[in-house]
């Protein structure tokens, strides 16, 4: 069984992920999008919001899975018997940053591959941060999200101000 992991922080879930997640569910078996939880990031949703928004947008898809992990990704991955790791290409930066990410992956496990997506166009100018903006200064987050994850956005608007 040909399993993948596409690790993240998802805060939030965006177009730009479900496409990834949509196109790679064609080529594995099962996709486990997965939150790493130990990041040094400080995070805008809470990691049980962020899953939820993880399993309603990926609600309809059956071999998708939701999951976070504490440990290294690399380490989760072998727990899982993933050996594809999933990331997404919006611009030449994005490679820039993967790069060095996806060979340190791989030294520690050279079994491990990491798949690289090019996002469409269409969805390239979508980043979890510019969202971010957007939600937290009350706009509309539509055609940003998956339309599954609004309501949720909604609630956390009223509790947010800027
Ligand atoms: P991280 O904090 O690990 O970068 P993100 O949730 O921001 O987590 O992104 C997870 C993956 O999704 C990364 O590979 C990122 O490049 C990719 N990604 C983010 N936004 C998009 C998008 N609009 N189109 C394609 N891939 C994207």
């Amino acid at each position: 069984m040909r399993k993948a992991i596409f690790p993240g922080s998802f805060d939030p879930v965006t177009l730009g992920h479900t496409e990834i997640v949509a196109r790679a569910t064609a080529l594995f078996d099962e996709v486990i999008v997965a939150i790493g939880a130990n990041s040094a990031k400080a995070s805008f949703f809470t990691l049980d919001e962020r899953l939820e928004m993880l399993r309603l947008s990926f609600a309809d898809i059956p071999n998708v899975r939701v999951q976070a992990y504490s440990n290294l990704t690399v380490d989760f991955a072998r727990d899982e018997g993933a050996r594809f790791l999933l990331r997404g290409l919006r611009t030449g930066q994005d490679l820039d940053y993967e790069r060095p990410i996806a060979l340190i992956n791989r030294h520690m496990d050279a079994r491990l591959e990491t798949v690289f997506f090019i996002t469409s166009g269409e969805h390239s100018h979508i980043s979890s941060t510019l969202v971010r903006e957007v939600i937290r200064y009350g706009r509309d987050a539509a055609g940003l999200v998956p339309p599954q994850i609004l309501p949720l956005i909604h609630t956390k608007q009223k509790g947010v101000a800027p």
